[in-house]
């Protein structure tokens, strides 16, 4: 058994999958990414996870949102090689660059699909986007 499955971080982990598989059902099938219960040195307290290199950094303050998010920059590297794929930032984030913005995307249309919400443009496409990946 996997104790780590368990864990505050563990759990978090596990509903982020399950809310991403509920949609793409085969899409984790292709991401590989650990989850580490803490975050890199370099990040300060006030962060609620990072992203690094395949590593998702949680603790037992993020939330769901903060889960999607990082497995979303898994997905970004690893089957769009974090490029820049046309999306521009909402207005409140612009300061964000292309790779926050698709990990921001992928987590608003992941929410809004799972409690049955209407998409909007980029959504659509990022969902779009996906499921030609995964038909490819
Ligand atoms: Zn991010």
């Amino acid at each position: 058994m996997n104790l780590f499955s368990l864990t505050t971080v563990g759990i978090l982990d596990n509903v982020a999958r399950k809310r991403i598989a509920d949609i793409f059902p085969s899409l984790l099938d292709n991401v590989r990414y650990v989850v580490k219960d803490h975050l890199p040195y370099s990040i300060n307290e006030i962060a609620d996870g990072a992203y690094d290199n395949g590593i998702v950094y949680l603790h037992s303050r993020s939330i769901l949102e903060t889960a999607i998010h990082k497995i979303g920059h898994a997905i970004h590297y690893q089957l769009f090689n974090g490029e820049a794929l046309g999306f521009h930032a909402y207005e409140i984030r612009e300061f964000i660059n292309h790779k926050e913005q698709f990990a921001e995307i992928f987590t608003e249309m992941i929410m809004k699909k799972s409690q049955n919400k209407q998409l909007d443009i980029q959504e659509e496409q990022c969902f779009k986007m996906i499921l030609d990946y995964l038909s490819s």
